[in-house]
C-alpha cells in the first residue's frame, strides 16, 4: 500500500512525552479523589490507555460513544449517544477524555449532559485540538497538541476506520479521502 500520510504532525515520541506529562497534571488535580475517566470511543482508546497507565492511583474507566463526524447532526449541535455510561455520573468527579476537539460540538453537549445528571464536576482531557474550526466555545482542562486545519489519522483517529493504530499523528494525503467522494 502507498504511504497514505502526507505529513507527521506529532511524532510517536512527542506524543509519549506529552502524554507522560498529561499524567502527571491530572495526577496532581486529582489525588485523594474518586476519579472517573469517561473516554469517547472509538477514537479515544489508545490514548486514554497510555494515559491512565501513567496516573499514580486507582481511577474508574467508562465509555461513551457519539454519532461519528460529518453527520448531519453534528452541525446542528446535537448528538446522539449510541452507547451510554456503565456508571452513574452523580456526585462524581469526571475526566471525559476525547481524540481531538474540532467544531466542539460534541464536547459541548457531553459536558452539559453530564453536568444536568449530577455530576460534581465535568473537565476535559484532549490529545488534539483544532482551533481554527471551533463553533462553540469549550473550556480545555488537558491539552496535549494544538494542530492546524488538516484532516489527520492515526493514535486512535480513523479515516473510513483505518489509521487507528499508526503511532503518530499524521495529515491525511488529499488523494486518499476523495476516493470515497
Ligand atoms: P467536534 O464535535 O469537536 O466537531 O468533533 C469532534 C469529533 O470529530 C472527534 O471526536 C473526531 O471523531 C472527529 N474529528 C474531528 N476532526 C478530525 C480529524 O482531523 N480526523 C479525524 N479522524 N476525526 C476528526
Amino acid at each position: 500500500m502507498e504511504n497514505p500520510i502526507k505529513k507527521v504532525l506529532v511524532s510517536e515520541e512527542e506524543i509519549n512525552k506529552r502524554v507522560a506529562e498529561m499524567a502527571k497534571e491530572i495526577s496532581d488535580e486529582y489525588r485523594g479523589k474518586d476519579l472517573i475517566v469517561v473516554g469517547i470511543l472509538k477514537g479515544a482508546v489508545i490514548f486514554l490507555s497510555e494515559l491512565v497507565k501513567q496516573i499514580e492511583f486507582p481511577v474508574f474507566m467508562d465509555f461513551m460513544a457519539v454519532s461519528s463526524y460529518g453527520k448531519s447532526s453534528i452541525s446542528t449541535g446535537e448528538v446522539r449517544i449510541i452507547k451510554d455510561l456503565d456508571f452513574s455520573v452523580e456526585g462524581k468527579d469526571i475526566l471525559i477524555v476525547e481524540d481531538i476537539i474540532d467544531t466542539g460540538l460534541t464536547l459541548n453537549y457531553l459536558k452539559d449532559i453530564l453536568g444536568k445528571r449530577g455530576a460534581k464536576s465535568v473537565k476535559i482531557c484532549t490529545l488534539l485540538d483544532k482551533p481554527d474550526r471551533r463553533t462553540v466555545g469549550v473550556n480545555i482542562d488537558f491539552l496535549g497538541f494544538e494542530i492546524p486545519d488538516e484532516f489527520v489519522v492515526g493514535y486512535g483517529l480513523d479515516f473510513d476506520e483505518k489509521y487507528r493504530n499508526f503511532p503518530f499523528v499524521g495529515a491525511l494525503k488529499e488523494e486518499v479521502y476523495n476516493i470515497l467522494d
